[in-house]
């Protein structure tokens, strides 16, 4: 990662805004340091000053950083800005699951989702409005890839998030499996990891971040090497030929290629890579399909997460019988793999798994966003972290 500051490009065209001022939230703190010496002629440790001030306490304005003196407030607030996600509306689930809907710079909308869940309260995050992927199964996919997320966009969900809650409430897992694929936007995703992680930013363990992905080989390599948070992998088909059909990244990336570099990665002590399964009635869902799981798993440090398919209007696709799920969860024990079975949560919200995007990208030409709000009990002001 380049370590000054980024350059107007096509790929980073919202990183200034209308007033040609830099949208700070953007940067690293390598970058930032690098820009306060290169672009204002600052001592580094000021960067450092305003960083805290960023994605430490949420300031919205660069009058707050009092520990600036006035002149560099001003000048500060010449040449960038602080970026902040728009909350549209928010739902709740009559289950608690909470699911923001983002409105950002260009009119693009984004979702997170919180979900609590006993003493957890994960916040599952978006990476890019919609996914070029193309995941038969999912309508994330059915968008295709309408743009990456900035950096800001993406470590700013769980910040605002985290504002709007309680006092003495945190967010205390981050899973980047809502819209999009984050390693498809890898440099930005880098970016957004490294102000969650940092002791001066969102301050997030490792341990307590996941990183979904549809398995973009070198990424994934990349990743591994460059960070040590966990690694969850959509599988969803148990040979070459089933994944070759519903994920057509399987014909860049064999799901062979694919294993082989799981098997290969240096993974932190202790750690293993989920699987991610989603599981489709009478597709993928047989005893076979387990047995073939457990050989392609093999020698991997694994566990698996069985995701019963989230129906919906738009796919004839059903989620299999709670025993049939039982019953493939119980092999996989039985052959001394951990596997766990992820309850839907917000359903009624279309939050769960794979429900994301596509409504809303829709509702915007439609009329009932109106009717959302009002369901929502949605209040502009109150809703604003
Ligand atoms: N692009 C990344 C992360 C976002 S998708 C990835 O694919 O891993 C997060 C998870 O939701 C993936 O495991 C995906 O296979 C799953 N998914 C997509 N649509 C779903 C649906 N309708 N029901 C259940 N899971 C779904
Ligand atoms: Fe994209 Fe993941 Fe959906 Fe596939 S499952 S289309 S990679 S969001």
């Amino acid at each position: 990662m380049s370590a000054s500051a980024p350059r107007r490009s096509k790929a980073n065209r919202l990183l200034y805004d209308a007033q040609g001022r830099l949208d700070i939230k953007s940067l690293s703190l390598p970058e930032l340091e690098a820009w306060v010496v290169e672009e204002l002629g600052w001592k580094r440790y000021r960067a450092k000053q305003v960083w805290k001030w960023l994605w430490q306490k949420g300031a919205r304005t660069f009058d707050e950083m009092t520990d600036l003196s006035r002149d560099a407030r001003t000048r500060l607030a010449g040449v960038a800005y602080i970026h902040f996600l728009e909350p549209e509306v928010v739902l709740r689930s009559a289950d608690g699951t909470l699911k923001y809907l983002w409105k950002l710079e260009d009119g693009r909308t984004v979702e997170s989702v919180l979900i609590p869940d006993g003493d957890r309260l994960t916040l599952c995050m978006s990476s890019q409005v919609g996914c070029a992927m193309g995941c038969t199964f999912c309508l994330t996919g059915d968008l295709g890839l309408i743009r990456h997320l900035k950096p800001s966009e993406i470590a700013n969900q769980p910040l605002q998030v985290g504002l709007q809650l309680p006092e003495g409430t945190r967010i205390t897992n981050l899973v980047y499996m809502g819209m999009g694929e984050p390693l498809h936007n890898f440099d930005n995703l880098v970016t957004a990891l490294g102000t969650c992680l940092d002791d001066n930013a969102l301050n997030y363990s490792h341990r307590r971040i996941t990183v979904s992905t549809v398995g973009l080989v070198p990424r994934l390599e990349e990743l591994g090497e460059t960070l040590p948070v966990n690694l969850a992998v959509s599988l969803n088909a148990s040979n070459q030929e089933h994944r070759l059909q519903i994920m057509p990244i399987t014909r860049k990336y064999s799901l062979q290629e694919l294993l082989d570099t799981c098997r290969d990665l240096d993974l932190p002590s202790g750690k293993r890579i989920t699987f991610e399964y989603v599981m489709f009635r009478d597709d993928n869902d047989g005893l076979e399909d387990a047995k073939r799981l457990v050989k392609l798993l093999h020698g991997i440090k694994a566990k698996v997460n069985l995701i019963p398919y989230n129906e919906n209007p738009d796919r004839d696709l059903r989620r299999p019988p709670e025993e049939r799920i039982a019953a493939f969860q119980d092999y996989l024990h039985s052959r001394g793999l951990n596997c766990t079975v992820r309850t839907s949560r917000g359903l009624d919200i279309s939050a769960a798994c794979g429900q994301l995007g596509k409504a809303w990208e829709q509702a915007k030409d439609g009329g009932w966003l109106e009717d959302a709000r009002r369901l929502a009990g949605y209040h502009p002001t109150s809703a604003n972290p």
